[in-house]
């Protein structure tokens, strides 16, 4: 898979990719992750990828010539599935969409900034718009990161155990059972037994009745 993020400020994913599960994604060839810097598509000596919003009021605008240079150099080498542009009123990310754009080869993700970019990319340039919950942030960079974790987790290879993300939350409109580490016994705080026992059997069936459980006190809404 190829994700290639769209950014003015591309410099706020740099150590996000180069760390952990995603680090190791992209040094073992499972995903290729490239960041652009939009102001490399800007032209004039002030290299301006923003203006103020016709018709008045706070805020300024990504303009839609960089953005459209950017695209269109970018399709002019690979061809994208989807061109998704990140924002508060997209349709919301859950781990249906994920799974989803993980059989996807090849994503554009564009982050917008400031008040948001000029309308008409949206209307013709972009494939998709994906929200990452309701509420805003100054720009789509965190929000590229989410959507880029949550997708890259999911591709064959990226987790050391195959099964490791099919038993995660949500998968199976199921929260994830309760997990323990050493030490078995901390003060008097203990491991529930089953999971020292040793009886795969048993314990997945232990940790299929806690998911059900928790899943009807904390999230009923999923189970229906
Ligand atoms: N004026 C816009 C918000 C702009 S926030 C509005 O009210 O809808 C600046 C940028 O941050 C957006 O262009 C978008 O790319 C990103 N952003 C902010 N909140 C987001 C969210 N919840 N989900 C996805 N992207 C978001």
């Amino acid at each position: 898979m190829r994700i290639d993020i769209i950014s003015a400020v591309p410099e706020l994913l740099g150590s996000f990719f180069g760390h952990s599960i995603l680090k190791r994604a992209i040094v073992a060839n499972l995903v290729e992750v490239n960041l652009i810097n939009l102001r490399d598509y800007a032209s004039g000596k002030q290299k301006q990828i923003d203006d103020y919003a016709f018709g008045g009021g706070a805020g300024m605008v990504l303009m839609i010539e960089p953005i459209a240079a950017c695209l269109s150099d970018l399709k002019s080498k690979n061809n994208y599935d989807e061109i998704i542009y990140m924002s508060p009123d997209g349709e919301l990310l859950d781990q249906k969409l994920c799974n989803t754009l993980s059989l996807k080869k090849n994503l554009i993700i564009l982050c917008g900034h400031y008040k948001g970019i000029d309308e008409r990319i949206r209307q013709h340039l972009v494939t998709r718009e994906i929200s990452i919950g309701n509420y805003v942030l100054s720009g789509g960079e965190l929000p590229a990161a989410v959507l880029s974790d949550a997708v890259i987790r999911l591709l064959p290879g990226v987790l050391n155990d195959e099964t490791s993300a099919i038993s995660d939350s949500f998968q199976d409109n199921l929260l994830a059972p309760p997990v323990y580490t050493r030490p078995a016994k901390y003060g008097e705080w203990e491991v529930p037994e089953i999971l020292l026992s040793g009886h795969l059997k048993n314990i997945e069936k232990w940790r299929h009745d806690q998911s059900v459980q928790r899943t009807q006190e904390r999230r009923p809404d999923l189970l229906k």
